[in-house]
């Protein structure tokens, strides 16, 4: 079995450091793929494997990290909850795993660590011996996946009558018998705004 010094060390070059959130993320991780009998080394265990993760931050990269997940591949969902909490699926066998980050795993590592440590510090260095119930909470859970959420080529693509943008996979809104976008159907996150829109090709200056 792969050192979990090596999967941090794979970690923090992807996420750009090595914070307590990578190391929490890779055991979450290293834990959910136990817990559903995958390997994470194993290339068909790891095509097995869709992640649902809760948050987008730091521990969001060590989990795509461990696991091969990711957003472009279908494989990574980011349900916005903003928990620390991911659930793990292995759509072969439908069974999942929903790990949640212990919040008094903060105050624990602070207790463990050799005093004088910064928070930070005293984190990276607890996080890596704590026991896994000491770090997370864990639940047996169902998930549904539609098939229009899975991998593999779009099930169907249709235009947006006002906007004129295709949508992927049943994303469309039906308003009045006409096929609309989300943004269009009233639910944009982006307002267009009343100026021209950048140029192109700018002139050299
Ligand atoms: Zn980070
Ligand atoms: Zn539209």
């Amino acid at each position: 079995m792969r050192p979990l010094e090596e999967w941090l060390e794979e970690a923090a070059a992807f996420h750009g450091h090595l914070c307590p959130g990578q190391i929490l993320g890779v055991r979450m991780a290293l834990l959910g793929c136990r817990l559903l009998g995958l390997d994470p080394e194993d290339p068909g265990d790891r095509r097995r494997l869709i992640v649902y993760v809760e948050i987008d931050r730091c521990l969001t990269d060590a989990i795509a990290v461990v696991t091969g997940c990711r957003l472009g591949r279908r494989t990574l969902k980011h349900i916005d909850y903003g928990k620390a909490a991911a659930t793990f699926v292995d759509i072969r066998t439908g069974q999942a795993v929903r790990i949640v980050a212990r919040d008094d795993a903060r105050e624990t590592a602070l207790h463990l660590a050799p005093p004088g440590l910064s928070k930070a510090a005293a984190q990276r260095h607890a996080y890596r011996i704590m026991p896994d119930e000491d770090l997370f909470r864990v639940q047996s859970v169902q998930v549904i996946i539609p098939p229009e959420d899975l991998p593999g080529h779009p099930l169907r693509r249709v235009f947006c009558v006002r906007c004129g943008e295709g949508i992927n996979d049943g994303r469309e809104v039906i308003r009045n018998g006409y096929i609309l976008c989300r943004a269009c159907a009233g639910e944009p996150y982006y307002t267009l705004l009343e100026v021209p829109a950048p140029d192109l090709h700018p002139p050299h200056s």
